[in-house]
């Protein structure tokens, strides 16, 4: 007999998008469960965080907490050609005096740590070494639960009214009904790796990140972390990057001989760990919820790490899925149609982010170029950067339109399953 427990909202996944949907619902009352597959602290790719995350991490009450485990703190963003001339730094302050506008970059093992112990401490139940194996579906379709495996291997299953996923690409509740849409001109790949000792730029500039361009080919992030440690990826099309060798460490060296900042700034460092390399990153589902199951981070869609907005767009959704599901909660009512609100102002948010990445990819294209047209669209670019998405980007998206043609929004996302029974 398989043992069964009894929850209102059941989390898949303990990353940003999980800990911050289970740590407000259970602040709300909730009894929250959230099954974690890994042990945490745990490695994640992902650590140059967006000035606007700081709205979310200040209402899950983490700020005191991020001060104190000193994350690299980033004001800025600058840009580098191929032959390494630099752009003046970006500094997030000159556009707003707010204290979002100082920013970090996070190891990722202690950041997400950080937020699953906070979901514990609001009071969610977190198991870890916890994978879930499936979704439970009553007979209309609608989910009902998980069946999951504990750390002695057991399965047992876990009911509830609301279950959000919030399992990252694994996408463990859709996978299976192929709810997956690729953004195929979107269709990068990246490999990274570690340095220590790898040269810092000097003062409050030590902790930016710098993206750094491959001739027409692709860029570099380089993300300084605590000590000496810093973060070197290079994103480009597959077919260019494995033009004549698959061995990453080969790839990265050959590219690293392709930007100058990049080769100078590594030259004093020393590679360190593996190498790792992911694909098929651009994607978004087919539907944001169905009945009884909403979806929340790279579970819901990813965009692409130029402007670092995947932690930010994980925050924001977990945030506004669990408003959602607090509201369906107390109406009584969770069937996929209470969320398509959810659905679309996520859309609407990273439809504003897409625009900005799509225009970053085209050759064609250069914001500078763009601003020396319209210098008045300075501060609604920098808005778009910084994630403060709230506002009317009407006229930068046709500033940009005059030098790229930004795409139409996907049609897909917005809404819910009609029924899980069917898709
Ligand atoms: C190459 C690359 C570089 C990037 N760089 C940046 C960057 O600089 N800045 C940025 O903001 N974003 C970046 N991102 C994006 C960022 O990593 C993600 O958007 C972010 O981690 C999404 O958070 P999440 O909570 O949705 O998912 P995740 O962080 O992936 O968390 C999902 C969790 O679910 C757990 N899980 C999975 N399956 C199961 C299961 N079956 N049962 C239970 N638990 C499960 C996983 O173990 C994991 O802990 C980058 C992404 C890539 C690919």
């Amino acid at each position: 007999m398989i043992a069964q427990s009894h929850f209102d909202v059941i989390v898949i996944g303990g990353g940003p998008a999980g800990s911050t949907a289970a740590a407000l619902l259970a602040a709300k009352g909730h009894r929250v469960l959230l099954l974690e597959k890994e042990k945490f602290p745990r490695y994640h790719v992902g650590e140059s965080l967006m000035p606007f995350c700081w709205f979310t991490l200040e209402r899950l009450g983490v700020l005191e907490e991020m001060n104190r485990i000193a994350f690299t703190k980033k004001y800025s963003v600058q840009f580098v050609t191929p032959d390494g001339r630099q752009s003046q730094p970006f500094y997030f302050f000159e556009h707003s005096d707010h204290p979002s506008s100082t920013t970090w970059q996070v190891e990722r093992a202690d950041f997400d740590l950080m937020l699953l112990e906070n979901a514990r401490k609001k009071g969610a139940e977190v198991r870890e070494l916890t994978p879930v194996q499936r979704v439970i579906k009553d007979d209309s379709g609608r989910v009902i639960g998980v069946e999951a495996a504990g750390p002695d291997g057991k399965v047992f299953r876990a009911l509830a009214q609301m279950t959000i996923d919030c399992s990252g690409r694994e996408q463990v509740a859709t996978a299976r009904d192929g709810w997956r849409v690729k953004d195929t001109n979107l269709n990068k790949l990246a490999i990274w790796t570690y340095y220590r000792a790898a040269k810092r730029d000097p003062g409050i500039d030590e902790g930016n990140t710098t993206v750094a361009y491959v001739e027409d080919r692709g860029w570099f992030w380089y993300i300084p972390l605590r000590g000496d440690l810093v973060s070197v990826g290079i994103v480009a099309e597959k077919d260019y990057l494995f033009s004549d060798t698959k061995d990453p460490a080969e790839i990265l060296k050959r590219e690293i001989g392709r930007n100058e900042w990049i080769k100078d700034h590594l030259s004093a460092g020393e590679q360190v760990g593996q190498y790792w390399v992911t694909s098929e990153f651009s994607y978004r589902s087919k539907f944001c919820a169905g009945d009884g199951l909403l979806l929340a981070g790279d579970a819901f869609a990813f965009l692409d790490p130029v402007f670092s907005s995947g932690v930010f767009l994980a925050l924001i959704s977990g945030e506004m899925a669990a408003d959602a599901v607090d509201a369906a909660l107390v109406a009584g009512d969770t069937s996929g149609a209470q969320f398509a609100d959810y659905g679309g102002r996520l859309c609407d948010v990273i439809e504003s982010m897409r625009k900005l990445v799509y225009a970053f990819y085209d050759v064609n294209f250069s914001f500078g170029k763009m601003l020396k047209r319209h210098p008045e669209q300075r501060a609604r670019l920098t808005d778009c950067l910084i994630g403060n998405l709230a506002v009317d980007f009407t006229a930068l998206f046709s500033a940009m339109n005059e030098l790229v043609q930004t795409p139409a929004p996907l049609p897909h996302g917005r809404e819910a399953a009609p029924s899980l029974a069917t898709v």
